[in-house]
């Protein structure tokens, strides 16, 4: 069985490194927001180009903490995209806020920004773009509107640690972008994770807060904070793996280059990559009008493959208000959408069996 994502094979390769790490922690008798937090959230600020990194529980909650800093809530508007995880859209409807949803482009999946600027209107607060599978939003012209309207820009950066657009790294293209190191992301630590990178001090110092109970000074708490911390366990192994980023991203870019030269069945839709962008890839997405079909004939050739996702977020049963709306771009992407194995670990045989087998396909 070729695996969609071998996750001990990935962390396998640093166990010596991580093992040791370990111990340090164990030995230290610290284990929240100590040294190895320091180190990681200093290392990562350096990676992403930005002046603060603050380390958190998840990525749904570095999301989640930025709007709550920012002090948006009930009767703000945040234009999201209409094709995303569902993490993005919960972060603002957990803060109370109204997500505007926004079609994607169909040949990259990730939002179309020729059409944000009519969803704008005097309740919209900010702009929360998704880097979706790896690949940079088109930024310049989010930022045109955002300044053109007085807003605020986040980036989710869940799925694109390390990718760049015009030569900066994503979570440095906007006022505030949450990052999430769950195990199976480009950067993922060994359970949850998950941080807030900026250039904006203040915003810095009042997310440092909210994450530990909304207190700077142990007993003084001067927000209604949560508790949403990176245990120091975690941040020690992401600061291990955090060296071999580059690395493995440009093993992902290989792979993806291989499925793009190789896969010439005229069934499947290729992802496209936008120009002055570096595409990291943690998601391979084809398109097929034939996607059960595939997908169930890769399971008896023994490819794992999966949906990024099966079900768009204005049809989900938690959010019942919009399943009567329409997005016939992001619902023909969630018909049509499958991932196939993706991953630093996977071997040239693996991609030599998974292109012929993919060009067999009838
Ligand atoms: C994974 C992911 C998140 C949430 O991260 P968690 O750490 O799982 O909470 C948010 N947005 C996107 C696009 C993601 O892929």
């Amino acid at each position: 069985m070729i695996k969609f994502l071998d996750l001990h094979k990935i962390n396998e390769r640093f166990r010596s490194e991580i093992d040791s790490k370990l111990k340090e922690v164990l030995d230290s008798g610290w284990y929240l927001l100590g040294e190895q937090n320091k180190v990681f959230e200093s290392n990562f600020a350096k990676y992403c180009g930005t002046k603060h990194c603050i380390g958190c529980a998840n990525g749904l909650e570095a999301l989640t903490l930025i709007i709550r800093a920012y002090g948006f809530g009930t009767g703000d508007e945040i234009i999201v995209p209409a094709n995303t995880y569902i993490a993005s859209i919960l972060s603002i409807t957990e803060n109370g806020c109204t997500p505007v949803l926004v079609e994607p482009d169909i040949n990259t999946y990730n939002i179309n920004p020729d059409l944000i600027e009519e969803k704008i209107n005097e309740k919209t607060k900010a702009i929360m773009v998704v880097h979706l599978y790896g690949q940079a939003v088109q930024m310049e012209k989010i930022w045109n509107l955002a300044k053109k309207y007085n807003l605020k820009v986040i980036e989710d950066s869940a799925q694109a640690h390390g990718a760049m657009y015009q030569g900066k790294r994503t979570g440095n293209l906007s006022d505030a972008s949450g990052f999430s190191f769950y195990p199976g992301k480009n950067l993922g630590c060994l359970g949850d994770g998950g941080c807030v990178t900026t250039n904006d001090d203040e915003l810095a110092e009042k997310i440092r807060a909210i994450r530990n109970y909304g207190s700077h000074i142990k007993y003084h708490n001067i927000y209604k904070g949560i508790n949403s911390r990176l245990d120091e366990i975690q941040a020690a192994v992401l600061d291990v793996k955090l060296k071999y980023l580059d690395n493995d991203n440009n093993r992902r870019r290989e792979i993806a280059e291989y499925y793009k030269q190789n896969i010439n069945n005229p069934e499947i839709i290729l992802p496209e990559t936008y120009e002055d962008n570096a595409h990291v890839w943690h998601i391979f997405a084809i398109r097929t009008k034939n996607r059960e079909k595939l997908q169930q004939y890769l399971k008896d050739n023994e490819i794992q493959t999966m949906i990024h996702y099966p079900i768009p977020p204005h049809r989900q049963e938690c959010y019942k208000e919009w399943n009567n709306l329409s997005f016939p771009v992001t619902e023909q992407i969630h018909n049509e959408i499958l991932s196939l194995p993706m991953s630093p670990v996977l071997t040239d045989e693996e991609l030599d069996t998974i292109c012929s087998v993919i060009n067999n396909f009838r």
